[in-house]
């Protein structure tokens, strides 16, 4: 790094990485990739010439660098298994009964100076890399662990988990049976586990997500369409597909009481779910007034700050008695 030219920044970009990004990359970008290598390679070969400092140079927009830069040291992370990566879970309520029916396992990442990375930076910059396979898989494994813990401490085995899953997951082989035979090792059963997938998995023609959902559906396993109303359902597609549950869009329960057309869109998202027989969950309720506007017009579970941020798993029994024993079931 002393000697690169000023106003350069070196970083190390391992031959894995780059295979990687590389099949990730947009076709364009990866043309204009290989020209600029092909063209660096062919500068080399004429006679004569005298490497200088621009032949290593390769301008590419420093946000770029730094996408590579975090997928790589994300890679390591998840590679040493040393606590850095890790599950947090964030309570889901049943409206009606007021109790805890299970979480949301969401994944935090330390690394070692300490300093989060917020998932909205590190999970958009490996969605784009087929290492998002390998970090659901950490996901789906330390979810479950933290799932039977839970039910050997409580007693209550129909508490579950929702875990979330990208195209990239569902384009694997033997996707369905895989998870399910994870679930079993952990000790648990097919149905304490939610599938969450958002609306452009499940509208993905290019991953088999109706024959998967089936699948899983056969097996016992719940699955849920995250942020349901932010991207483009189709009814056609919703009719085809095996999903248990509706996760309306944080925005719309943020808007509902200041904006009339937000609680139409969240009571058009509840009907649609009781047409289709699904239950249906409001995320991100944040205030009293929230909680009992979902519920007033028949939301079935709530997840948001007002039950619970996410949590360490270690925090969640507290929690969950403390919950409960503030809002006693009617
Ligand atoms: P998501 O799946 O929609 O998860 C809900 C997000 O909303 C979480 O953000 C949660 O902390 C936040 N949230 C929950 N209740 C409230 C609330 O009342 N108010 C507000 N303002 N926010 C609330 P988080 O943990 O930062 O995760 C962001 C996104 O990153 C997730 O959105 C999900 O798309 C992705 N993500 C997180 N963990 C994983 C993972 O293990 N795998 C994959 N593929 N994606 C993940
Ligand atoms: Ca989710
Ligand atoms: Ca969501």
């Amino acid at each position: 790094a002393d000697d690169c030219a000023e106003g350069c920044t070196a970083i190390e970009i391992t031959r894995d990485s780059f295979e990687e990004l590389a099949a990730a990359t947009p076709p364009l970008l990866r043309a204009m990739i290989q020209y600029l290598g092909q063209s660096l390679r062919h500068r080399h070969a004429q006679p004569g010439h005298i490497a200088d400092a621009t032949d290593a140079v390769i301008s590419i927009d420093e946000t770029v660098m730094q996408i590579i830069a975090l997928v790589d040291q994300f890679r390591q992370a998840l590679q040493r298994d040393q606590g850095e990566i890790d599950m947090h879970v964030q309570p889901i309520v049943d409206l009606e009964s007021r109790q805890i029916s299970g979480f949301e396992a969401l994944m935090r990442w330390t690394p070692r100076d300490g300093r989060p990375v917020s998932p909205g930076a590190f999970i958009p910059a490996i969605e784009n890399t087929p290492l998002i396979v390998d970090a659901t898989r950490f996901a789906l494994n330390r979810s479950c662990g933290i799932l039977k813990n839970i039910h050997d401490k409580t007693g209550n085995t129909d508490l579950f988990v929702g875990v979330n899953f990208t195209p990239a997951d569902f384009s694997r082989p033997n996707f369905a049976t895989d998870t399910f035979n994870t679930v079993q090792r952990a000790g648990l059963k097919g149905s304490n586990l939610d599938l969450e997938i958002t609306e452009s998995t499940a509208f993905d023609e290019t991953c088999a997500t109706a024959d998967i959902l089936n699948t899983c559906h056969a097996l016992g396993i719940q699955s849920a369409i995250d942020d349901f109303g932010q991207g483009f359902s189709s009814m056609a597609r919703l009719v085809d597909l095996n999903v248990h549950v509706l996760k309306i869009d944080m925005a719309f329960v943020k808007g509902m009481l200041s904006n009339d057309r937000c609680a139409s869109a969240v009571r058009a998202i509840i009907a649609i779910a009781n047409n289709f027989h699904m239950k249906v969950l409001a995320e991100g309720v944040e205030t009293e007034s929230e909680w009992d506007l979902v519920a007033a017009l028949g939301c079935i579970e709530a997840q948001g700050y007002y039950i619970s941020k996410p949590l360490p798993a270690d925090d969640f029994l507290s929690l969950k008695t403390s919950w409960e024993a503030d809002h006693p079931a009617p």
